[in-house]
């Protein structure tokens, strides 16, 4: 029996048991999946239990970047987003990866969408933010746009990334940078469930072309206003639900050590969650 769990705090409202458990169902697999508030600084007592008990965990906040001198081994990934999301606990070691990046790419792809050839735009500079621009702008990306509230945050990030440029968040700005952008990822709160803020005006989203894709992280709720507007003005839309989905299968195919059919455990994954 696979033993796996999810790590944080808060970790009450997290949706992981329930896709674990459907992608797991799907592939007929016997697990046990739990759901621990671990609080800062409280890893190493976890570890404890983990290395006995566990045959792998997901992270959230604000665990991903405290984990990782805990770690035997880190993949070459994780290693350059700084970031863990899924860590296999076995033979008593620990092996960290990161499968935020790979879940947004397939969400994007599951939408009939690539990240080549397009100019990408994201709100935010943020842990995942981190993860995303580094993962697409490997390929024939044209460019990536950071915009965040906090111009320093994302400038680090741009500096780290290939074809990667930034500057602060403001609507005129946004407004601005709309005008050539393909892909709109927002990365930050604003619209999210038991988030105060929110987009004053959406107003930029008619400066994108008809074609362009609006992407929103968040999946509470499941249309946030930026894609509500969006979906108004009759562009292509998508929440953070399918990522949440997708990171969740590729860190299966870690637990399980082994290749998965990706897009049929997605389908089962959906049916049994909307169910
Ligand atoms: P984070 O590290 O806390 O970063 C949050 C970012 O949002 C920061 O850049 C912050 O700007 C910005 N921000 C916060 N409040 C803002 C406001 N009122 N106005 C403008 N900008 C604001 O968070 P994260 O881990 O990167 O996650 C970002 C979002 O992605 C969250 O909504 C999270 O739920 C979502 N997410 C979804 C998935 C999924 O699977 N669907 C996975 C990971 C994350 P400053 O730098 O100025 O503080």
């Amino acid at each position: 029996m696979l033993k796996i769990a999810v790590i944080g705090c808060p970790i009450g409202h997290s949706l992981s048991p329930k896709i674990h458990g459907a992608a797991l169902e799907s592939l007929g697999e016997k697990y046990a999946y739990e759901k621990i508030e671990v609080k800062p600084g409280e890893l190493g007592g976890f570890l404890d239990y983990a290395k006995n008990n566990l045959d792998g965990f997901n992270l959230t906040m604000p665990h991903k970047v405290d984990i990782i001198p805990y770690l035997d081994e880190i993949s070459e990934e994780a290693e350059m987003f700084s970031s863990v999301n899924t860590v296999k606990v076995k033979n008593g070691k620990f092996y960290g990866h990161n499968t935020d990046a790979d879940g947004y790419v397939d969400a994007l792809k599951n939408a009939g969408i690539s990240h080549e050839n397009k100019n990408i735009l994201i709100l935010g500079a943020g842990g995942v933010v981190r993860t995303l621009a580094k993962k697409l702008s490997v390929g024939d990306t044209k460019e990536i746009v950071i915009l965040n509230r906090t111009e320093e945050k994302a400038r680090k990030i741009a500096d780290e990334v290939d074809k990667c440029r930034c500057a602060k968040l403001t609507y005129d700005v946004l407004a601005e940078a709309c005008k050539t952008a393909d892909v709109l990822i927002n990365a930050t709160p604003l619209g999210m469930d038991g988030c105060k803020g929110d987009f004053e005006n959406t107003e930029f989203l008619e400066n994108l072309k008809p074609d362009a894709f609006v992407s929103d992280l968040i999946y509470a709720p499941p249309k946030t206003t930026l894609l509500r507007s969006a979906e108004r003005l009759g562009l292509r839309i998508m929440n953070g639900f399918d990522m949440l989905i997708f990171q969740a299968i590729r860190a299966d195919e870690i637990y399980l050590e082994r290749n998965l059919n990706i897009e049929k455990i997605y389908e089962d994954v959906i049916e049994k969650c909307n169910r």
